[in-house]
């Protein structure tokens, strides 16, 4: 059964200290009233409270990612920070490809597939993201524009690598607008990308990866989207600033 997730992003929000309130309600909530033993809560906070959070996180129900890493292991790149440094701190997830870094930090595809590779190398788990824009999804071009970010980015992985990725579809009308994509859209293009992986790798490894959907998930529409088939939980961005909405969220597994 593939595994199920409640992804929080919280992004660029809350001083460390708010940070560290939000980050215990959470914990507490996720362990008292968790009980679907094949859901993991991840929670993408910033880079400098990963080191605390770390220690902070008591329970496996709950682990920590960053929300971007650069691709290269060491060396001369002031402002940046690598897979090896996240993994000494006890990251165990990396978002990637988020479609706010592809548009304000010019992220190309070929870019994000250097950091899918550098964070496999380092066995941590990437949550690599895609997804169209509206004028795309009008113009009909979206699930050839999607479908095409997977090949661009994950296509040169080997079948047992890219069973080691977890996909987020978030459709970028949905991020942060309050329109989330319908059930029946999220289905639809989740199965078009489990097809497109399939046309790959085969049905059986298709079968087993995650795809999660982000845009406006919140704790009203979290269960008739973690309902489809192929929906296996959500990337929340605004949802997971708020304690008690972001674990309801992880409870709304059917
Ligand atoms: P919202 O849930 O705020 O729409 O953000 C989604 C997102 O971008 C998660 O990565």
């Amino acid at each position: 059964m593939r595994k199920k997730y409640a992804a929080g992003n919280w992004k660029m929000n809350k001083t460390f200290e708010e940070g560290q309130i939000l980050l215990s309600e959470v914990v507490n909530m996720v362990k008292d009233e968790l009980t679907h033993p094949n859901v993991q809560v991840v929670l993408g906070v910033p880079f400098p409270y990963l080191s605390t959070f770390s220690k902070l996180v008591d329970t496996p129900k709950v682990a920590l990612a960053a929300q971007n890493c650069y691709p290269k292991a060491s060396g001369a790149y002031t402002g940046e920070v690598s897979v090896p440094m996240l993994k000494s701190v006890g990251v165990k997830y990396v978002i990637i490809g988020h479609s706010e870094r592809r548009e304000y930090f010019a992220e190309s595809d070929a870019f994000i597939a250097e950091k899918v590779d550098a964070i496999l190398a380092e066995g941590l788990t990437p949550i690599f993201c895609c997804g169209e824009t509206l004028s795309q999804r009008e113009a009909g071009i979206h699930f050839d524009f999607v479908k095409g970010q997977l090949t661009n980015s994950l296509f040169h992985l080997s079948e047992e690598a890219i069973q080691q990725v977890v996909i987020a579809y978030e459709p970028i009308w949905a991020i942060g607008t309050g329109v989330t994509a319908s059930s029946d859209q999220a289905q639809e293009m989740h199965k078009v990308l489990r097809d497109h992986l399939a046309s790959k790798y085969g049905a059986a490894v298709a079968e087993e990866i995650s795809i999660l959907y982000g845009g406006s998930v919140n704790a009203g529409n979290a269960e008739e989207l973690f309902s489809q088939p192929d929906v296996d939980g959500g990337l929340v961005g605004g949802a997971s600033l708020k304690s008690r909405d972001f674990t309801d969220i992880s409870k709304s597994f059917p």
